[in-house]
């Protein structure tokens, strides 16, 4: 508690992390998960349900990374635009990644009906304000290139339609679509523990993995996973560490950039209140490269928002998002903050994420700050891996991932790191200014 603001998620205060049931300790398992958020859970699920024997190391409690301190909103966000990509990869892979995103987002909702979750799912769309004509412009260009390869069809607004979701002066127009929503993430990683544990899935928290080592002893058995409780060997492993990757899984920390997002929540405002700031209850954000991100809360009486942090200093980080809020909604400028805290979320070095082998054990990781749809997602890919990879064998037991493959389009992707860079961003104030002047700059053109 920092002067009267709660410094812990508001999503804690109805599902805060929790411990796992007491267990056996196992030496054996046919696949390890290092992490209990979204990636590990995502993975355990399917794996179990196949009925492979699954362990998860989880070094905090569950619910202690990034996956309940997170905005909720499904975004499934790429941070390159169709354009980028399509140079990069050619027309036909770029359209495969947004095909992939709705494919994602999709089936987060499904599994969230399928398995009759309550996790406060809104499927009320998103709203994205534009802060300069030409972000509108950009906006209408990439709503196109979604509608022609995934079938997404954004609607564009200009400045007197901007009212229908937002009542703020800030932007000049806008683009919404219906097929992303809200949820309450603390609320669906709880669920997601239970369900795994009613599959079967033994969960082990407050055990760190210290190191991996390939052994290839034979067919049941191709690593050991030291933990602070003891080794367990292991047919596959996951590695679902993501953000919060440390010394243990060191070939993914060193290709990982960790960067701070926080939020705040205000004091309650009461429905009408919030009805009458954002009439569509929609998700939000900006096109800006450092915009903030916001949202109603699910019982729709506060206003959530996000962004990256630009101070060290926590009071000055909260003042400055309450500020960001009032430059949306000036009617806000009294209103009090009852929350302020912060997570970290993952960039790779080329900002995709990835699914990734190497030297057999499988990364999925690097949402760049949307995994709430993407976590579950290439953690489910990972599982498949892993069952192609059995499905293939001839021996009776678990083979090491060597050579699985997945149809995914985020698995053949290079995930490289940098040279003398081992995951402590040093660069990172000074990328922060770099895209804090992109967006000044981007304020000044018409
Ligand atoms: C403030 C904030 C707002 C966000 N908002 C959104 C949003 O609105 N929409 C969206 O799509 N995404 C959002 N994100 C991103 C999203 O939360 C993450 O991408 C996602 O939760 C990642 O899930 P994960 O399971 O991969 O990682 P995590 O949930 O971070 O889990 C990783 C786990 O690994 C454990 N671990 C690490 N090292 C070890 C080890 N050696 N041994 C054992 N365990 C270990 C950690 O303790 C941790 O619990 C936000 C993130 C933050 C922080």
């Amino acid at each position: 508690m920092r002067a009267g603001i709660i410094t812990t998620p508001y999503w804690w205060e109805a599902a805060p992390p929790a411990e796992a049931a007491p267990a056996e300790w196992q030496s054996r398992a046919d696949v390890v998960i290092i992490g209990g958020g979204f990636t590990g859970f995502g993975a355990a699920i399917p794996l179990a349900r196949a009925g492979l024997s699954v362990v998860i190391v989880e070094k905090d409690k569950i619910g202690a990374g990034a996956s309940t301190r997170n905005g909720g909103i499904t975004s499934g966000n790429l941070r390159h635009s169709y354009d980028h990509l399509a140079k990069k990869f050619g027309p036909e892979k770029a359209a495969k990644f947004y095909q992939e995103a709705h494919t994602a987002r999709q089936d987060l909702i499904n599994f969230i009906s399928d398995e009759h979750i309550d996790c406060d799912l809104q499927l009320c769309g998103r709203f994205v304000g534009a802060t300069k004509p030409h972000a509108l412009a950009n906006m209408q260009r990439e709503a196109e290139n979604l509608s022609k390869a995934s079938g997404v069809a954004p609607i564009l607004y200009d400045k007197a339609g901007v009212a229908a979701h937002i009542d703020s002066d800030k932007y000049c127009g806008g683009v919404w679509r219906d097929d992303i929503g809200g949820i309450h993430p603390a609320k669906l990683l709880a669920e997601m523990h239970r369900i795994a544990a009613s599959a079967g899935v033994l969960v082990f928290t407050g055990v760190a993995v210290s190191s991996l080592r390939r052994i290839d002893a034979g067919a049941d058995a191709s690593f050991t996973v030291d933990t602070t409780k003891g080794p367990i060997t292991a047919g596959h492993v996951i590695t679902a560490t993501n953000a919060y990757s440390d010394s243990g899984v060191p070939w993914l920390r060193r290709r990982l950039v960790p960067v701070i997002s926080e939020m705040i929540a205000t004091e309650e405002l009461g429905e009408n209140r919030v009805r009458s700031l954002m009439p569509s209850k929609s998700m939000y954000s900006e096109s800006l490269q450092l915009g903030h991100y916001f949202r109603p809360s699910p019982d729709g009486k506060r206003i959530l928002l996000g962004g990256r942090r630009m101070d060290a200093d926590p009071a000055k980080a909260a003042e400055r998002l309450r500020a960001g809020l009032v430059t949306i909604l000036p009617d806000l400028a009294d209103c009090a903050i009852t929350h302020h805290w912060f997570g970290f979320v993952a960039f790779p070095f080329d900002q995709l994420p990835k699914l990734t082998v190497h030297d057999g054990v499988i990364y999925p990781a690097g949402y760049c700050g949307s995994g709430t749809v993407w976590a579950r997602w290439l953690g489910q890919k990972a599982a498949q891996m892993v069952l192609a990879d059995l499905a293939g064998s001839a021996a009776p037991r678990p083979k090491p991932a060597r050579s699985v493959s997945s149809d995914s389009v985020f698995a053949d992707l290079p995930f490289r790191s940098m040279p003398f860079y081992s995951g402590e961003p040093w660069f990172l104030t000074i990328a922060m200014r770099f895209y804090a002047l992109k967006d000044k700059m981007a304020d000044l053109k018409t």
